[in-house]
């Protein structure tokens, strides 16, 4: 099948190396270069984490993700998974039941009491009140690197063209067309939309309408010298169990020490720049200042705002068909890095008239909501 792939995100560029395995002919366009410093998916590291408290289906998913993802470094032969585990930080008899449910999933886990995190990381100011949970299938994805082996590998596939700077304007899902910003039109098989936050741009009214645009502040950090060794043997921290929801990747791999929080995280109209607001960089210093011992302003490398957007129905992703002939990841939400093998694999199945493979994400293996005109 000729199939075109508008958006050249993790989404977009493994739903393409899935559709490029079956042999099929994909052109990836995309408004900026591929891959694109804005996208959402582009940035030094996501987190891998599998543990999805009380949601075994898609815990279970995640450690098949996990799995995924270390096929994919076969393949591409690259390293971009840094296997160092995941902590999360919840109430004990919480994260006993979560240590649980992982290794009921096929994982391995084990609780720390207050004691054994002291011992363990005395970088770290954590919670007495609070266990933690620790994971090993789980970790960092370098992200930027993932979005450069997947394009190194596509180039050389034949029938893969990826075509940057190509906004798309229009999308005509019975007829499986598109249409670019400069009135050019590319006519296909079937049209997969992965556009990331920019969604709203392209789906219908009715559909975009009910997406919510997030955006959230970073801040990069170096570490003393001294705190290297404790550094390099922590696992991602996908929840400190703060009550402003604080969490952190370790500076894995050469990359730098990141912190944000879920408080920084806010509601807004639409995707401008990529600034933080000195009053959020000054908020997250003084947040991080009290949990990690030692933190001073000095630490701070630099920061970053990036966007996301979520389905108000699903409070996360979002698939919807256009038409007969063209399907959109509507919304990727706010977890969709460390499930892109799973998603890109149900997507292709879909864009090329095959039965999904089933993930255990319900926006998936559910029928798509239908926005055809
Ligand atoms: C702060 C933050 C932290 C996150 N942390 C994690 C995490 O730890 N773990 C995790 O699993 N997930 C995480 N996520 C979510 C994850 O990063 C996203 O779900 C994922 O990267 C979305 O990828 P995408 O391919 O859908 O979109 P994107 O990466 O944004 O790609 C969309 C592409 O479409 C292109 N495009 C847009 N409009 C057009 C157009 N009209 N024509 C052509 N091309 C177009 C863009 O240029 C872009 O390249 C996080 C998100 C944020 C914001």
């Amino acid at each position: 099948m000729r199939i075109t792939v508008v958006g050249g995100g993790v989404i977009a560029l493994l739903a393409t190396v899935e559709c490029a395995l079956d042999g099929h002919r994909v052109t990836v366009v995309d408004q900026g270069p591929i891959p694109y410093s804005r996208a959402t998916s582009f940035d030094q590291h996501r987190i891998l984490r599998a543990l999805h408290p009380a949601d075994p289906a898609a815990t279970g998913a995640a450690l098949r993700a996990h799995r995924r993802w270390l096929d994919l470094e076969e393949l591409f032969a690259t390293r971009f998974y840094e296997r160092v585990g995941a902590l999360t930080m919840l109430p004990p008899a919480a994260a006993d039941e979560g240590a649980r449910l992982l290794t009921d999933a096929g994982g391995h886990a084990r609780t720390l009491t207050t004691t054994a995190l002291a011992d363990r990381y005395p970088h770290l100011s954590l919670d007495g009140a609070l266990a933690g949970v620790l994971e090993d299938e789980a970790g960092v994805l370098l992200a930027e690197r993932v979005l450069a082996a997947c394009v190194a590998w596509l180039k050389y596939q034949p029938g893969i063209d990826l075509v940057p700077h190509r906004p798309v304007a229009e999308v005509d899902g019975e007829r499986g067309r598109v249409r670019f910003a400069d009135g050019q039109i590319l006519d296909a098989d079937g049209v997969l939309v992965a556009v990331g936050p920019w969604a709203r741009d392209l789906l219908p009214e009715r559909v975009a309408k009910t997406l919510t645009l997030y955006r959230q502040s970073l801040l990069y950090c170096r570490v003393p010298a001294g705190q290297a060794a404790a550094w390099a043997a922590t696992p991602a921290v996908p929840a400190l169990g703060t009550r402003r929801g604080a969490w952190l990747i370790p500076p894995v791999a050469g990359t730098a020490l990141k912190v944000t929080s879920a408080a920084l995280c806010r509601e807004v109209d639409a995707i401008t720049d990529h600034r933080t607001p000195e009053e959020y960089q000054r908020e997250l210093a003084a947040e991080f200042g009290d949990l990690l011992p030692g933190f001073s302003p000095a630490w701070v490398l630099g920061a970053k705002d990036c966007y996301y957007l979520s389905s108000a129905d699903t409070g996360g992703p979002l698939v919807v068909t256009l038409g007969a002939a063209a399907l959109a990841y509507a919304a990727c939400g706010g977890s969709s890095f460390k499930f892109a093998p799973l998603i890109a694999r149900s997507l292709a199945d879909r864009v090329l008239g095959r039965t999904p493979a089933p993930t255990g994400l319900t926006a998936l293996d559910t029928a798509p909501l239908d926005v055809s005109p």
